[in-house]
């Protein structure tokens, strides 16, 4: 049960400014079904955070949240993207959240997952999407 999570090093990926913003891109290929990043923050009781919208909260078991918003959470630099254009999920395992891929990712790729819809709703919908599979559609 006690699955022990293995993220690839720092040297597979990198922040840079892509196509919306800053973006999370991987420096070498990555697998499919590899353990890209854990998305860490403060842990905080859901009865805190109440009210507060902060983007980079992320509810992990209905009991406390993570707040990804510091810096020295890498993970907050990826970017959304819409139905299966993107190319990693987010799991949690024991109470950890991670990212992993979905497909194989070349070096150079953007990564990206779905936030899921009650984010889309809140934060992006009022300024409309900018992820890859919305631009095609226009
Ligand atoms: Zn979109």
């Amino acid at each position: 049960m006690n699955e022990e999570i293995q993220t690839l090093d720092k040297s597979y990926y990198k922040v840079k400014r892509g196509v919306s913003g800053l973006g999370f891109f991987a420096a070498k290929d990555i697998k499919k079904g590899d353990w890209i990043i854990e998305y860490i923050g403060i842990i905080k009781k859901n009865e805190d955070v109440v009210g507060d919208t902060t983007k980079y909260l992320f509810d992990v078991n209905g009991k406390f949240t993570i707040d990804g918003s510091p810096r020295y959470n890498t993970a907050r630099y990826i970017n959304h993207s819409c139905k299966s254009y993107g190319n990693a999920v987010w799991k949690i395992v024991n109470d950890r959240i991670y990212i992993r891929a979905t497909k194989n990712i070349k070096q150079g790729q953007e990564i990206t997952f779905n936030y899921g819809k009650e984010y889309f709703d809140a934060y992006i919908k009022p300024h409309g999407c900018k992820c890859g599979a919305c631009k095609v559609k226009k």
